[in-house]
């Protein structure tokens, strides 16, 4: 049995939405990844089993490696075809906002969606959501916003309605945003939910090939590049540090994604238990930052990078220079050590 989280009025709340409205719009944060994209196609499969009208609009552009996921193509960018989303929005009678939990992350996009008249339903996992939406859904302790939906979507007894093309958008966000279920793992439901979705016959082999597992020869030798020349280890206070500027990643003709999963790896040291990825970008510097245990980094990325996200994996932007990245980095560095000493001297 598996626990269906939601509560009852969430769930008549949630059902009585879906049920009523023929219109949708669906919305995600930008840069989206496996869960975000994810989410919100799992949702629209289900949506249009039901019969109704659905569309997807994202701040930007869809990753390549998620392109393969039913319904990825027809993902409208709105920094792209922001006319046409315009229209749309225009016309949604309902928008479900997915795995964000601050209209921040929709970046342009953001005023269209809080401006608009339609209702408005928020489903996330993030830590700390604004009150944006008619109805919030947010659950912090999800591994995934993929599994609060298909949560939601046994709570409102709708599982006969996921198809093929729904569970395997579910299974990719549930299986990116735990590292092919290597974190944030440990509930046994989540096992029991991916055996619900194989029944609906996906192949979750090939989810894990074409998501995770597929690389460009450029982007394999950029990883290699950033872990034998650019990596930094600082053993004593359990940090790591990959810095990449423009000029590198165009040497290595650096494509958006190339650098996914990089933050990770050096977590792998055993003596590192926090890792930080900085990448130039055209106006700001993007980080991101990973942790094992109880080492947070989101309130690290709320104090230093203007960003947040969950207590072991999250981002921000830094608008300065990276030698400027790279002296707060120094200065992050300074406080560990410091907090290390006091926990010392208490000991
Ligand atoms: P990534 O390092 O993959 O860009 O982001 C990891 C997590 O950190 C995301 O799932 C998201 O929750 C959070 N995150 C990343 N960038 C930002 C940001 O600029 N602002 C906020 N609030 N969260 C972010
Ligand atoms: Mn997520």
């Amino acid at each position: 049995m598996i626990d269906r989280i939601l509560s009852d009025k969430e769930v008549i709340r949630l059902r009585n939405s879906l049920e009523q409205h023929n219109n949708f719009i669906l919305t995600c944060h930008l840069s989206p990844d496996g869960d975000a994209v994810g989410a919100t196609l799992g949702m629209k499969h289900l949506l249009e089993a039901m019969g109704k009208t659905v569309h997807i609009i994202a701040p930007d552009m869809v990753p390549r490696s998620l392109l393969f996921l039913p319904g990825a193509k027809d993902i409208i960018a709105y920094s792209k075809y922001t006319e046409l989303a315009n229209r749309l929005v225009g016309n949604a009678q309902m928008i479900i906002c997915l795995d964000f939990n601050t209209p921040k992350r929709l970046d342009n996009l953001a005023p269209v969606i809080t401006e608009s008249k339609a209702k408005k339903i928020l489903i996330d996992h993030h830590i700390g959501s604004e009150e944006f939406c008619d109805l919030t859904i947010s659950y912090d302790h999800m591994s995934s916003t993929c599994e609060l939906v298909f949560r939601a979507i046994l709570g409102m007894n709708m599982y006969q309605l996921v198809n093929r093309k729904c569970a395997e958008c579910l299974y990719a966000g549930m299986m990116t945003d735990t590292g092919n279920f290597t974190y944030n793992s440990n509930d046994p439901d989540i096992y029991n939910i991916i055996a619900m979705l194989m029944k609906k016959g996906i192949n979750k082999d090939r989810i894990y090939q074409l998501a995770i597992n597929t690389s460009s020869a450029d982007r394999l030798r950029l990883i290699g590049y950033s872990l034998d020349k650019k990596m930094e280890v600082f053993a004593d206070c359990g940090a790591a540090l990959i810095i990449l500027t423009k000029e590198e990643l165009q040497q290595y003709n650096y494509k958006k994604g190339d650098t996914e999963s990089l933050v990770n790896m050096p977590l792998q040291i055993p003596e590192v238990y926090w890792s930080v990825f900085m990448r130039e970008d055209d106006e700001y510097v993007k980080i991101s930052i990973r942790s094992q245990g109880d080492f947070a980094v989101n309130t690290i990325c709320e104090q230093h990078f203007n960003g947040g996200g969950h207590k072991n994996a999250a981002g921000g932007e830094f608008y300065g220079s990276v030698e400027d990245a790279r002296a707060e980095f120094d200065k992050i560095l300074d406080e560990v050590k410091a907090q290390q000493n006091e926990e010392n001297t208490n000991k």
